[in-house]
């Protein structure tokens, strides 16, 4: 099958990342002693997100052991992030909002930081400002399409250039009240990359942290080969349309078949534009292959948002990624630096 052929075959949805290969996994079982197998370790962090860590060890307690510490550290971080747990720090600014700084961890200064970056490198198509919007649609629960005069009300809430933070004081304030920060685009790589600095200081040298559709990966297999990451068919959830050995990155895919409902005929996915509080229409998926996980997780949701010319301009030009955007009719665009690199299926 050539190129074009794979191309047409991509018919309508979201797209998806598996990893580790048959090669990768077929180290789990008939492992001999003493030799580098992978151990793994799964649990459910931030409401719903599955997070696994695979470690690759001679020693399995060592790797048990480097994989208990990498949760236990990415717990830490869900405490200050997550907003489904009403003490962490991004809960309580946002409900401090309108009413006066709060007092932070330099973590949450720098998740918000770098929020904030990524909205100007997206044109505002990331925003960590949404959390009102995100709240009304209420994609988890009741399954709400706003009314225009809702959005209308929205739409002065949720501005990232409305959060203020002093780095001096090391506090973070909303500027009205009724606005909230949701950390859903940016927090899970945060969280992997978390993960990995603690493998590693667990003297693990080799690993992936898979956040969901957010993926962490350093060293490589067992048997010394990169890891192989595999990118799903938007539309087709078993096939897979592509993949890329990689090693010492941070890849994450953001597609509009991860959470959407569909409501009179209509389908509605979680990934909104800021302009319009709508779902963004342009693109089934954005895989962004990123030198850190932060990075990764936000500009792959912004550049979702683009769309495929604006959102490919950005990860050919900017030091935030390379990626694979495959817009809204199933064409398949791959960045310069990794053309040569990715293999169609
Ligand atoms: P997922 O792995 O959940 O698909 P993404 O990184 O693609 O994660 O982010 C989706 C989440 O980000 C949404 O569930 C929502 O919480 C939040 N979100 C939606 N639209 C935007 C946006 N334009 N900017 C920033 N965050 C957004
Ligand atoms: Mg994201």
């Amino acid at each position: 099958m050539n190129r074009r052929e794979v191309l047409k075959l991509l018919g309508l949805t979201v797209v998806n990342l598996s990893f580790g290969g048959r090669h990768a996994w077929a180290a789990l079982t008939g492992s001999v002693e003493g030799e580098a197998e992978i151990i793994r370790g799964t649990r459910v962090m931030m409401g719903n997100v599955p997070v696994t860590i695979s470690a690759v060890a001679s020693d399995r307690n060592q790797g048990r052991e480097a994989i208990a510490a990498a949760f236990g550290e990415m717990h830490r971080i869900e405490n200050l992030l997550s907003v489904f747990l009403p003490q962490s720090e991004f809960s309580r600014i946002n409900a401090a909002a309108g009413e006066g700084p709060v007092r932070v961890s330099s973590e949450t200064i720098e998740i918000i930081r770098r929020g904030k970056e990524i909205a100007r490198l997206t044109g505002g198509a990331f925003d960590m400002a949404l959390g009102p919007a995100i709240s009304s649609w209420d994609f988890l629960g009741k399954r709400h399409v706003p009314t225009p005069e809702e959005i209308a009300a929205l739409k002065p809430l949720c501005r990232s250039e409305e959060i203020s933070i002093d780095e001096t004081k090391q506090e973070v304030s909303l500027q009205k009240k009724g606005m909230s920060l949701d950390p859903g685009g940016i927090g899970k790589g945060y969280l992997a990359e978390r993960g990995k600095q603690l493998l590693l200081k667990n003297g693990i040298t080799s690993g992936i942290i898979a956040t969901a559709g957010d993926l962490v990966l350093f060293g490589g297999r067992p048997d010394g080969t990169p890891w192989r990451v595999a990118i799903q068919h938007p539309r087709h959830r078993d096939d897979k349309i592509a993949s890329i050995d990689l090693t010492d990155c941070a890849v994450s895919t953001s597609g509009d078949y991860e959470r959407f409902f569909t409501k009179d005929g209509v389908t509605y996915h979680h990934l909104l534009d800021p302009k319009t509080m709508l779902p963004a229409r342009e693109c089934q998926s954005v895989t962004v292959i990123s030198e850190e996980g932060t990075a990764a997780d936000a500009v792959a949701t912004g550049a979702f948002v683009m769309g495929p010319t604006r959102g490919m301009a950005l990860l050919d030009g900017s030091k935030n990624g390379n990626g694979i955007v495959i817009d809204r009719n199933g064409g398949v665009q791959i960045s310069d630096a990794l053309v040569e690199r990715v293999k169609l299926h």
